[in-house]
């Protein structure tokens, strides 16, 4: 069986922990050897201090490598910092965002490949050889697409509160969500680039080739939103036979962690899990919500939605949902494969 998942970081990471623990676990010899590929959001990527940084792709690596900070859920556990020390010693900014010692050799092997003009996707797989994460992990592009935030105009007033910040410009994604922890409202989000980049080695090949194509509850605008803003990543969603399958990253009303509610409020789409699952309208087959949640309107193509508890609150919760996920994917198949019985 080959599973493909598209995933931002942390709660993509998470959630892919569990899917491959679910996996592992599966007395049905298929589900247990399944081949899983992720494509990975890179528009989140960056490049401080002369360093390349890709958040997303390092924390599936590490979450799924065992390398990560648990608490955090981002970031190598263990972890110290000391050349952030020095950097800021010697006034280099910013000094906002996090950048420990064991995950600057991290961006050292990656930056050091692309300056020998190697992909990212070469330089991903160089540090998956350290990793092994069990799973295939592709950027979604090896092109530079980096998302941007215009930011409202911060009140006089309200400026302390912001760090200073006076708003009315444009600011790399990790500005905005780092910086200022999304709290100044975004009038618009760009991921500049992408209507130019090409997909990966591989990404559309294991769309088009997969049994099943998972969404873990990633953020649906600056994760998935980016992925899918990859030329021919939808049209290979629409067109898998495979059925697609997603977890809601809300649950009643509110994102469980982090702002992802600021991210859609600068869409114009409601926080609701009937809202994100219109997002994915034209080529989701499944969906994933909380028990109180309201079903999704009626869209372009048919839904199957199931309530189920999505905390991923422990490795063991986790791996449960992941189990939903495959069995409503397998439930799905097994429709799909009547109905093209039928139709012969
Ligand atoms: P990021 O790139 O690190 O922000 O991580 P992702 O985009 O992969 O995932 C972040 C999203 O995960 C958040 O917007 C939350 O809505 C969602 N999330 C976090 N924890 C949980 C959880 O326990 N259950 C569900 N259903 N969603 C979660
Ligand atoms: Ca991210």
């Amino acid at each position: 069986m080959r599973v493909t998942a598209l995933a931002g970081g942390v709660g993509g990471a998470r959630f892919l922990r569990g899917l491959l623990a679910a996996l592992r676990a599966d007395p049905d010899p298929a589900r247990r050897d399944a081949e899983v590929t992720v494509v990975v959001n890179t528009a989140d990527d960056v490049t401080l201090h002369g360093l390349r940084i890709s958040p997303d792709l390092d924390s599936v690596m590490y979450t799924l490598g065992g390398g990560i900070d648990e608490v955090r859920g981002w970031g190598r556990g263990e972890e110290s910092y000391g050349v952030a020390g020095e950097l800021a010693r010697y006034g280099r900014t910013p000094t906002w965002f996090t950048l420990g010692d064991k995950d600057i050799a991290t961006h050292l092997v990656r930056t050091q490949a692309l300056a020998e003009g190697r992909t990212l996707s070469e330089a991903t797989a160089e540090l998956c050889r350290r990793w092994r994460p069990g799973a295939r992990l592709l950027p979604m592009t090896d092109d530079v697409v980096e998302t941007h935030v215009d930011l409202a105009v911060v009140p006089e007033g309200e400026r302390a509160a912001h760090d200073g910040e006076a708003g009315g410009r444009r600011v790399h994604f990790q500005e905005w969500w780092v910086r200022l922890h999304a709290a100044v409202p975004a009038l618009a989000i760009e991921a500049v680039g992408a209507a130019r980049a090409r997909p990966a080695p591989g990404v559309l090949e294991a769309l088009r080739g997969a049994d099943v194509v998972v969404l873990p509850p990633s953020n649906p605008v600056v994760s998935i939103g980016s992925v899918l803003a990859v030329p021919g990543v939808r049209e290979a969603l629409r067109a898998t036979a495979a059925p697609v399958v997603g977890v809601s990253p809300v649950i009643g009303g509110a994102p469980v962690r982090g702002m992802a509610d600021a991210c859609l409020a600068a869409i114009g789409v409601p926080t609701t899990a009937a809202a994100v699952a219109g997002l994915y309208a034209d080529f989701l087959d499944g969906w994933l919500i909380a028990e109180g949640d309201e079903e999704p309107e009626p869209g372009p193509r048919p839904l199957a939605v199931r309530r189920r508890p999505l905390l991923m609150s422990d490795p063991a919760a986790t791996a449960a949902l992941a189990g939903a996920v495959l069995d409503l994917a397998a439930d799905l198949a097994a429709e799909l494969g009547a109905g093209r019985g039928g139709a012969a």
